[in-house]
């Protein structure tokens, strides 16, 4: 038993610490990455010099090399960046009837996502949505609009010759009113490029429908262009969001970074095709790997992280079979649960404790509890956490005080870690007749 398990730890031991110099040598492949995936070259600086702090003296797994750990570092640094895990939604907040404006160049999109929106808050929202084109520009463009609306099974406005957007808004916001819609997408006209007529347009737009939303529509296709779009229009009107369209295409979509750190704006929603509904949660991870280009390095270096997971169950599986189980590995497991959201990563690895698995299952682990319980160990000196019985009350109250918890929380906790071990020593005593029938499982 011990050989087996020692080989697997030799094989997943750590390598050592990020140098500067592995970092540095790293950051060149990546810096010319994101440049060529159209991230401005302001933003790429400042990104690199923030990931390059925190990467130097990350630990190395064993399995990879430095630079491939660089790598997933700043992968991970880009989908913060690019807004973390889940999308930010649409903001329905606001007495309805709810505007929304969207804005943008022309061609961007704006017509087509209105009506992707319309569509989506129909189906998935059971909203009632009223298309509106303000685009007195193009003489079809109204007609388009129309022509959406009826294939997204929503109502458009009536189009009345001759007025102007700011009349066809209030117009719009209205009929919104009498007829009780919940959502009036109101869709603006675009320029080929910015100017003052487009901007203040927009503006006086703003000013008469005070949007929830204020949507600036991007073509990922523009690449770099897209941050002086984006930067100008939110001067102007103060954008509450970013779709990003053509993302169906093959732009890397760099640009999303760049808009997003200048602006502060989330990126909501990608256009994936003409289509209705190809219109997607913007995705921070698919955009992040998309825009770094290296998700086999990320994707190894993630696996390499699951073995060490794995290697720190394997050693508490081992102090554990030994009765040598103390708050420190508590706490280790804590962080475990928490991460895995069950108890069958280390107590699987014992004989025997399917009963009692299963029983900790029904306890109901609330991750909440579990964090607290983990402030608390850390608020407890080594010698407490070694031997959780010299806990007296002037230390209860310490440790409560250090955690920010209450001393019936730190007693919760004590009495939880003594029932533990007790279900350990259980554990192990069937795992002696398991042992005698064949091995670990
Ligand atoms: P607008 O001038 O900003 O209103 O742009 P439109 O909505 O009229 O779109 C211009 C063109 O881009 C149309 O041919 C659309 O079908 C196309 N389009 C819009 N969004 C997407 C998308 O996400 N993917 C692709 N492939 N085409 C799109
Ligand atoms: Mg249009």
């Amino acid at each position: 038993l011990s050989g087996k398990l020692g080989d697997v730890f030799d094989r997943l031991r750590r390598r050592g610490a990020l140098s500067e110099s592995d970092v540095i040598e790293a950051m060149r492949d990546i810096r010319l990455a994101l440049l060529e995936a159209d991230v401005a070259l302001p933003v790429v600086r400042d990104f690199i010099a923030k990931v390059r702090l925190q990467a130097v003296g990350a630990e190395v797994l064993r399995a990879v090399s430095p630079g491939q750990q660089v790598v997933k570092i700043v992968n991970d640094a880009l989908v913060d960046a690019l807004g973390g895990e889940g999308a930010v939604p649409l903001n329905l907040n606001a007495a309805s009837p709810i505007p929304f404006l969207m804005v943008g160049l022309q061609g961007s999109g704006k017509t087509t996502t209105s009506g992707k929106i319309a569509l989506l808050l129909k189906e998935k929202q059971r909203k009632k949505v009223l298309l509106a084109s303000l685009d007195t520009q193009r003489p079809a463009a109204q007609l388009q609009l129309a022509q959406l609306a009826e294939r997204a099974g929503v109502a458009s406005l009536p189009i009345v010759p001759g007025e102007t957007p700011v009349q066809i808004a209030r117009r719009a916001m209205e009929t919104g009113r009498r007829e009780v819609f919940d959502v009036v997408i109101l869709d603006t006209a675009g320029r080929l490029a910015i100017d003052q007529a487009l901007m203040d347009e927009v503006k006086a737009i703003r000013d008469v429908t005070a949007p929830a939303e204020t949507l600036l529509v991007v073509d990922a296709m523009t690449g770099q262009d897209a941050l002086a779009t984006a930067t100008a229009f939110n001067e102007a009107v103060s954008i509450t969001g970013i779709v990003m369209t053509r993302l169906d295409g093959d732009a890397r979509g760099g640009a999303a970074l760049s808009m997003r750190a200048v602006t502060g704006a989330p990126i909501k929603l990608m256009g994936m095709g003409e289509k209705l509904d190809a219109l997607e949660p913007f995705h921070p991870e698919r955009i992040a790997g998309r825009i770094l280009g290296m998700g086999d390095i990320v994707s190894l270096v993630e696996k390499a992280a699951e073995n060490v997971d794995q290697q720190k169950a394997e050693q508490l599986a081992k102090k554990m079979a030994r009765g040598k189980f103390d708050l420190e590995d508590y706490a280790e497991q804590l962080k475990q649960i928490t991460k895995m959201g069950s108890l069958s990563g280390i107590m699987g690895m014992l004989p025997g404790v399917g009963k009692i698995k299963q029983q900790l299952a029904e306890a109901d682990l609330d991750t909440s509890i579990l964090k607290r319980q983990a402030a608390i160990i850390s608020s407890m000196t080594k010698a407490e956490r070694a031997n959780p019985d010299i806990m007296k009350a002037s230390r209860k109250k310490r440790v409560a005080a250090g955690s920010g918890t209450s001393v019936q929380e730190v007693n919760r906790l004590l009495k939880q870690f003594e029932q533990m071990k007790d279900m350990m020593k259980r554990a192990q005593k069937l795992g002696q007749k398991g042992l005698a029938r064949g091995g670990l499982a």
